[in-house]
């Protein structure tokens, strides 16, 4: 039988849950409180349970839905995650301490399907969604880490897999991590980023004021379907429509990742493509160089490439940032997450 998951429910559903066994509503409010507000990792924490309840919760409910596996730490104070799903499959998450900012980067997906060509997930396929619980779990777990969990004050899903493909499930995450009742963390301080389908995106800009990140790498459509498959479904043109047309909030841009590819993406005349497809768009564009992994065919550009590249969009009056490449040492830099246990451990 399939485990059943308590933090796959949303507040709501787990209300309709706990009045299903018969409990009143406050029992409801106070298991929420302990999943969330006070994040216990065993029932036994939830003291102010009846016993027939804790019984009950324990018999038919399962709390945690993944197991760490491992933890990496990189020289620079980044740490990865790789957990075990239930499943066996396995997924990874990555913390990055940048003080003020300490950032949790979460996965959507065992896998992906988009198969972006720089990226390590992408090579590997796409094996499930995660559910719910699964997204939201990460969360928890970090939260508990001994030295950095209380620092964690804003999540990006920008882990492994594409978020808009697994849209009910991150949105039901979403739900949970936004709640003031629940993980309590403001949109303000969660971005959820897309390689562009633009159907799902569409969406998401009537559903959440979470922040809006574009996995954009490439300024113009013949590059962008060779590095992004995705483009042939979507094209940049239909993509930056739904761009100019994203409800955003007053202050609010999108922010545009750009991996720097030598010799294949990082041109001035490339950065002059982007000022123009940009054109109208409340945009800022992190720059990322790009972190080598084993079999990729892309390597780093120079640091003088980047700073040229950089230029050409700040002098068309762009926020660009060249984004320090984190947890390299580890596998934990943007496009090398792979949950490598998967072949050491099975
Ligand atoms: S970059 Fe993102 S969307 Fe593209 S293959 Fe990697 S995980 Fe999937």
């Amino acid at each position: 039988m399939k485990p059943l998951f308590i933090k796959n429910f949303t507040r709501e559903q787990l209300e309709a849950w706990v009045a299903s066994l018969g409990e009143k509503p406050f029992r409801a409010r106070q298991l929420y409180k302990h999943l969330y507000a006070r994040n216990v990792s065993s029932w036994s924490e939830c003291t102010d349970l009846s016993r027939a309840f804790c019984a009950r919760l324990e018999s038919d409910a399962t709390l945690h839905a993944l197991a760490v596996s491992r933890v990496d730490a990189a020289s620079d104070g980044t740490r990865k995650y790789l957990f075990r799903l239930h499943d066996s499959n396995f997924i990874e998450s990555v913390l990055i301490p940048d003080p003020p900012r300490c950032t949790l980067c979460v996965s959507s997906q065992a896998g992906c399907a988009l198969g972006c060509k720089f990226c390590l997930t992408g090579s590997m396929g796409f094996k499930r969604n995660l559910q719910t619980a699964e997204i939201v779990d990460q969360v928890c777990h970090a939260l508990r880490d001994p030295e950095l969990g209380s620092k964690i004050n804003s999540l990006v899903f920008m882990g492994m897999g594409e978020p808009l493909a697994n849209y009910d499930e991150v949105l039901r995450a979403l739900a949970i991590i936004t709640d003031p009742d629940g993980l309590m963390f403001s949109h303000r301080r969660v971005t959820l980023s897309t390689a562009g389908l633009v159907p799902q995106m569409r969406r998401l800009g009537t559903t959440t004021p979470v922040n809006l990140a574009i996995s954009i790498h490439a300024p113009n459509d013949a590059l962008r379907d060779q590095l992004m498959p995705v483009n042939r479904t979507y094209p940049l043109g239909e993509l930056m429509r739904a761009c100019r047309e994203y409800p955003l909030q007053a202050r609010k841009r999108i922010t545009f990742e750009y991996i720097l590819l030598d010799s294949v993406n990082d041109s001035p005349v490339h950065a002059k493509e982007l000022v123009r497809l940009l054109k109208g768009v409340r945009a800022k564009i992190n720059l990322i160089a790009f972190n080598p992994h084993p079999g990729s065919i892309y390597r780093t550009p120079s640091q003088e490439k980047i700073l040229d590249f950089q230029d050409v969009l700040r002098k068309a009056n762009l926020t660009a940032i060249i984004r320090k490449s984190r947890g390299s040492e580890i596998g934990a830099a943007c496009g090398q997450l792979a949950a490598k246990i998967v072949t050491r451990d099975s």
